[in-house]
């Protein structure tokens, strides 16, 4: 199983990588949360990435791929692998296959998440992270059960910087810019399952298994 996870910033493509992932042991790569945990340390990389995240900017090509790169050589991806929230741009998408190709390896699928755009800010602005495990709530739509406190892990949870709604406006904007021209690129290359991100998030999984499911990986 390796699979692309497409679509807006709050569509749900990482709460549905996250479900994907435990039910068939692959490996979830969230460049997102990567980035985070860079910035967390402190790491040179991090300080770098920070000010382009803080402002809902998208961060290097160069760097993206240098973390992707060393993700994909994991011994846990050899079961498959969801990227979630990678590539980005037409660019690391090039990258990307260059560097599967070297492995002689393909793509399965690239499923696109749509939703509307007062549902993705509904959802982006009601989200909530734990900054320890990096789990994900909603505050109506997915709380957790311990309140402001991580189910998984008991940490506080907190809204992320780029959640509040001027950089919910700047990512939506950059989406369109530079990531929405992914979903022909990848269509011209027959890759591409669209799945209509709406209603509750165990009905979109089931979709999401159906289209697994149509391909031969469930
Ligand atoms: P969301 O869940 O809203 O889609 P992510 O957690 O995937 O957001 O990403 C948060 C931020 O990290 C992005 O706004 C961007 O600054 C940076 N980032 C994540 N993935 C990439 C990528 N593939 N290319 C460039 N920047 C990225
Ligand atoms: P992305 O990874 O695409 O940025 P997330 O998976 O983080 O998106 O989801 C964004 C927010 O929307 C989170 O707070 C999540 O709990 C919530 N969410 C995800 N899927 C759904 C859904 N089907 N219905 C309602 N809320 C959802
Ligand atoms: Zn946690």
């Amino acid at each position: 199983m390796r699979l692309v996870f497409l679509g807006p910033p709050g569509v749900g493509k990482g709460t549905q990588a996250e479900k994907v992932a435990g039910r068939y042991g692959v490996r979830k790569i969230s460049t997102g949360d990567l980035l985070r945990d860079a910035v967390r340390n402190r790491t040179s990389l991090g300080v770098e990435a920070k000010t382009y995240m803080d402002q809902g900017q998208l961060v290097p090509d160069s760097v993206v791929i240098g973390l992707v790169r060393d993700k994909l050589e994991d011994p846990g991806c050899a079961k498959g692998f969801i990227l979630d929230g990678f590539p980005r741009t037409v660019p690391q998408a090039e990258e990307l296959g260059k560097v599967l190709e070297e492995r002689g390896i393909l793509l399965n699928r690239v499923i696109n998440f749509q939703a509307s755009h007062v549902e993705i800010v509904k959802r982006l602005s009601g989200r909530r992270s734990c900054p320890k495990c990096q789990a994900t709530y909603h505050l109506t739509f997915a709380p957790s059960k311990r309140g402001a406190q991580c189910d998984r892990c008991g940490e506080s949870l907190i809204q992320r910087s780029d959640d509040q709604p001027e950089a919910i406006e700047t990512r939506l904007k950059v989406y369109e810019q530079q990531t929405a021209p992914l979903i022909s690129f990848y269509e011209t290359q027959n890759l591409l399952s669209r799945i209509e991100s709406v209603g509750p998030i165990d009905s979109v999984y089931e979709n999401v298994t159906k289209v697994l499911a149509a391909y031969d990986m469930a």
